[in-house]
C-alpha cells in the first residue's frame, strides 16, 4: 500500500491507463515533462485489454496490423525510457488547487495524493466498475458475503458458494473453486453463455461429474438472517428455487462510469468533458481532456484520434509546468537526448 501522507509531484498526472493515457506518458517525456499515471483497474491498457484484447486493430498508423494487447506492449515499450510510474487499483476521487502556487492536489479512493502543475483526463468512457446486483440486501454484504471479484480464493474454501453470470470471469472462477468450495453452483440467466468454447465445454463436464451444479434463473433475493448470507432465490421460469450460499460472487462484467471525476466543476456533457480544440484543454485551465472522454464537434472515438489530442494538450500544459521556459520544439529525429535514452533502455534490455 503507497503512502498516503505525501503527495507524490509530477508536473501532469494522467488519469486512465489506456492507450491515449499511455502515449501521453510518451510525448510528456519527448518535450520533458515528468508524469505519473493512475488507473482504477489492475492492469494497464484500458479498453484494448478489458474490451478486446486478442482482435485485431488495423488504422494505427504504420502498423497495418496487429492486435489490442500488442498495442498495449508496444505503447509500454514506447514509454519504457522514461521511466513512468503507474498506479494501478486507483481510482482518482477529488481535486483541489492551491491558491499560492495554482498547482493541482489530486487524491485517489485509496488517499495516493499527486501534486501536479497539470492533470489530463485520458479517462476513456470513465472508470470501469463492476455491475452489481441490483438488490438492496445485497449492498450491506458486499465485500463481506457478496462479491464482484475474487481476491483469494481461499475465501471460499469449505462454503456453499454460489457465482452468477455466463462469462468468461464467471466460468473461470466456477471452475477454479468447484474444487475447494464445500458445494458451488453457477447461476446463469440462459443456458447459453459468453465464454470461451473450452471453458464452457469444461463446466459442462464438471456438472455431469457431479463436481458443481449448474441452475438457469435470475437472483431474485437473498435470504440475510442475522446479517450474513444463507441462501439466495433464485426466479425460474416454473416458479422460485432457494439455493444455500455463504459466499455470492457475481460476475456479471464491467460497466463504465464517469464516477467522481464528473463533480470537478468541468464542462460535463453526456458523460464526457467538453474541451478546446486548439489544445484539449477543459473549461478548468491546467485540466486536459483527451480520447474518448473529450468531446468536441465531430468528435471521433478513435485511438489515432486520442494520441493528437494528448500530444497537442502537453504543448500547453507545459507552459504551467514551466511558465518561465520557453520550449524549443525539436523533432523527434533530431532529438539528441531522446535517441540517447531509447538507446538505453535497449542497451539495458540486452544486458
Ligand atoms: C470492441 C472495440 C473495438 C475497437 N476497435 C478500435 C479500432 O479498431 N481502432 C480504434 O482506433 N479504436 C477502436 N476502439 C476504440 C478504442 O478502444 C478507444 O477509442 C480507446 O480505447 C480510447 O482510449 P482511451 O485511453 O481514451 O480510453 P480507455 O481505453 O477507455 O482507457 C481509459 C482508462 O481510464 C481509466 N479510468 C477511468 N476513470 C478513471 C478514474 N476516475 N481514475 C483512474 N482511472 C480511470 C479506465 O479504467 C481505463 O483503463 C474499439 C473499441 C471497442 C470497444
Amino acid at each position: 500500500m503507497e503512502s498516503s501522507s505525501e503527495a507524490v509531484k509530477t508536473d501532469v498526472l494522467i488519469i486512465g491507463a489506456g492507450p491515449v493515457g499511455l502515449f501521453a506518458a510518451f510525448e510528456a517525456g519527448v518535450i520533458g515533462l515528468t508524469c505519473q499515471i493512475v488507473d482504477t483497474l489492475g492492469r494497464i491498457g484500458g479498453q484494448c485489454i478489458e474490451l478486446y484484447p486478442d482482435k485485431p486493430i488495423y488504422d494505427i498508423p504504420a502498423i497495418p496490423s496487429c492486435t489490442a494487447r500488442e498495442l498495449v506492449d508496444r505503447l509500454l515499450e514506447q514509454i519504457r525510457p522514461f521511466d513512468v510510474p503507474i498506479h494501478l487499483d486507483q481510482r482518482v476521487q477529488s481535486v483541489a488547487q492551491r491558491d499560492d502556487d495554482h498547482r493541482w492536489i489530486v487524491t485517489t479512493e485509496r488517499g495516493m495524493r499527486f501534486d501536479c502543475a497539470a492533470i489530463l483526463i485520458a479517462a476513456g468512457n470513465g472508470a470501469f466498475v463492476p455491475q452489481r446486483l441490483q438488490l438492496p440486501e445485497a449492498a450491506a454484504l458486499e465485500g463481506k458475503d457478496v462479491h464482484y471479484s475474487v481476491a483469494r480464493a481461499a475465501d471460499f474454501a469449505d462454503k456453499h458458494v454460489l457465482v452468477a453470470g455466463g462469462g468468461d470471469s464467471a466460468l473461470d472462477w466456477a471452475l477454479a473453486l468447484k474444487d475447494i468450495a464445500k458445494k458451488l453452483t453457477l447461476v446463469h440467466r440462459r443456458n447459453g453463455f459468453s465464454a470461451a468454447a473450452n471453458s464452457v465445454a469444461a463446466m459442462k463436464r464438471a456438472v455431469e461429474a457431479g463436481e458443481m451444479d449448474f441452475v438457469v434463473g435470475m437472483i431474485d433475493s437473498l435470504d440475510v438472517p442475522e446479517g450474513a448470507l444463507r441462501a439466495a432465490r433464485i426466479k425460474q421460469i416454473d416458479g422460485v428455487t432457494e439455493i444455500a450460499a455463504d459466499k455470492l460472487v457475481a460476475l456479471y462484467g464491467l460497466v463504465s462510469e464517469l464516477g467522481p471525476i464528473a463533480t470537478w466543476n468541468l464542462d460535463v456533457r453526456g458523460g464526457r468533458i467538453e474541451v478546446d480544440t486548439s489544445n484539449y484543454e477543459s473549461s478548468r485551465p491546467g485540466i486536459f481532456a483527451v480520447g474518448d472522454i473529450a468531446n468536441y464537434p465531430n468528435k471521433q472515438k478513435l485511438i489515432l484520434s486520442g494520441f493528437h489530442e494528448a500530444s497537442l494538450a502537453l504543448r500547453k500544459a507545459y507552459g504551467y509546468a514551466y511558465p518561465d521556459k520557453k520550449r524549443v520544439h525539436v523533432h523527434s529525429s533530431y532529438d539528441a537526448k531522446l535517441a540517447e535514452r531509447v538507446s538505453a533502455a535497449h542497451t539495458a534490455d540486452d544486458a
